[in-house]
């Protein structure tokens, strides 16, 4: 059975990047009736924290992105990882190493005087008889010669020299194991079976393996995905705007499953289909499509997608997730209209910000505050389309948009106008601002009472 993990470390808020390396692995397990686990990889004390921890797991219930079983603290496993570092002290795989930092310096000095790569040469790998009662540490005996191949369901088949791969730590002079070491332990403990990962980590694999090997546990298959790009081509960084998946929701108003549908576009691809929901993604998912350039994040590609997905969404969810951004308390009434008027409001909107904007005029009260925009349409010849429309309306007994816009229609021709000429000043009149949905759906919710008393104040 597949088992994959996503493995974060929680030194800061979880990232688009992060968010997507979740998915991918949250997809694939489900695609295949797997387990999908989280793994906080907590090890680093001084820069993992427990905000940090609970906005990652807060991003991850946001994108629905459920694991398996309670979340792995890798602190937590240390006494686990230093046995492994033992057992493979026992098996001859590693060594204790008592070199100092001067003769490390000293070798390190040396590489570079003739120009080839650092590698420690430990004169401690094939001795026993160093003094236990002095510090050192734990490396493992790497093996030389030959090379390593990984064959990587995203990367193909990536080959590296043994004898690039150093004697590297597994447990530190404190006793603490190395993140190279945990990561492997982990992994085996929990039964992971496909590693899915950024390629940051491609090189990390090939050391991996080597403690893997010699464990002689079973092997996962990695997939090592493109890192994000911005636009411009460079890493993602915060300068592109790369925000928590927190900002995603709270700041920019975006919906879960859109920043899920975006995120599995990129670098993952069927046809030329945009949108795929969440049904869809498990069904189709695999690695084989995964890309194997960088992926370009795009803002704007990501609030179009949203926008098609606020279109399809339940007005009832909508209104729960707009009525906070309205700005004002807006009671059960104003909750009530607002649910109403979700469905002449949506079609417009790229976010939830953008909707409650939108939204604002239902809930503005009199006298309105009228933009510049808007007031220039109230300006002159309108002041006398203005007085015509609201003595027409307060005329319509049946407030229904059938016949309001009968109403108004009977003004524009006989004005000699188009219907827009007369709506934009009514427009401007009742929203106080020049968009907003269909003038008659305006008229319907705001009400007669309302809708004749902010004609009125334009006209007085
Ligand atoms: N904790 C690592 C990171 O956040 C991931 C390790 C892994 O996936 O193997 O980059």
């Amino acid at each position: 059975a597949v088992v994959t993990r996503f493995a974060p470390s929680p030194t800061g808020f979880l990232h688009i990047g992060g968010a997507r390396t979740a998915l991918f692995n949250w997809l694939f397990a489900r695609h295949h009736g797997g387990k999908f686990l989280l793994r906080i990889e907590d090890t680093d004390r001084a820069r993992s924290t427990e905000p940090a921890i609970e906005a990652i797991l807060d991003g991850m219930r946001w994108l629905e992105l459920d694991w398996d079983g309670p979340e792995v603290y890798q602190f937590a496993r240390m006494a686990r990882h230093a046995e492994v570092a033992q057992a493979m002290l026992a098996s001859g795989h590693a060594y204790r190493c008592w070199m100092t930092q001067d003769e490390i310096a000293a070798q390190r000095a040396a590489a570079q005087a003739e120009k080839r790569p650092f590698k420690i040469e430990s004169p401690w790998r094939d001795r026993t008889d160093g003094p236990l009662d002095m510090p050192f540490v734990v490396r493992i005996k790497a093996t030389r010669g030959g090379e390593t191949v990984i064959e990587d369901k995203v990367q193909g088949t990536v080959t590296v020299a043994n004898d690039i791969l150093d004697d590297m730590i597994l447990l530190r002079s404190d006793g603490t194991p190395t993140y190279m070491l945990a990561v492997v332990v982990d992994d085996h403990d929990m039964g992971v079976t496909h590693v899915i990962r950024g390629d940051d980590h491609l090189n990390n694999a090939f050391r991996q393996l080597g403690i893997i090997r010699a464990m002689n546990w079973a092997e996962p298959v990695y997939a090592h995905i493109p890192l994000i790009h911005g636009a411009d081509g460079a890493k993602l960084s915060k300068r592109h705007g790369a925000l928590g998946v927190d900002a995603y929701r709270d700041e920019l108003g975006l919906l879960p499953e859109a920043v899920n549908n975006y995120l599995l576009r990129l670098g993952w691809g069927h046809g030329d289909e945009e949108i795929i929901d969440r049904p869809r993604a498990i069904e189709l998912f695999d690695l084989g499509a995964v890309g194997r350039a960088p992926a370009r994040f795009d803002l704007k590609k990501l609030e179009s997608v949203n926008g098609q997905y606020l279109r399809e969404a339940d007005d009832d969810r909508l209104t729960t997730l707009v009525a906070p951004r309205i700005g004002l308390e807006i009671g059960t009434d104003g909750r009530d209209l607002l649910r109403r008027a979700m469905a002449s409001l949506k079609p417009r909107a790229k976010n939830l910000n953008e909707l409650a904007e939108s939204a604002a005029f239902l809930f503005r009260t009199r006298p309105l505050d009228v933009d510049e925009a808007a007031a220039k349409l109230l300006d002159g010849p309108a002041h006398h389309l203005l007085v015509r429309a609201r003595d027409a309306l307060a005329a319509v007994d049946d407030w229904s948009i059938e016949a309001l816009e009968a109403a108004v229609r009977l003004i524009a021709e006989d004005e000699g106008l188009g219907l827009g000429k007369v709506a934009q000043p009514l427009r401007a009149a009742l929203t106080g601002r020049t968009t907003s949905p269909g003038i008659f759906d305006v008229l319907v919710l705001i009400g007669r009472e309302e809708s004749l008393a902010r004609l009125s104040d334009q006209i007085a």
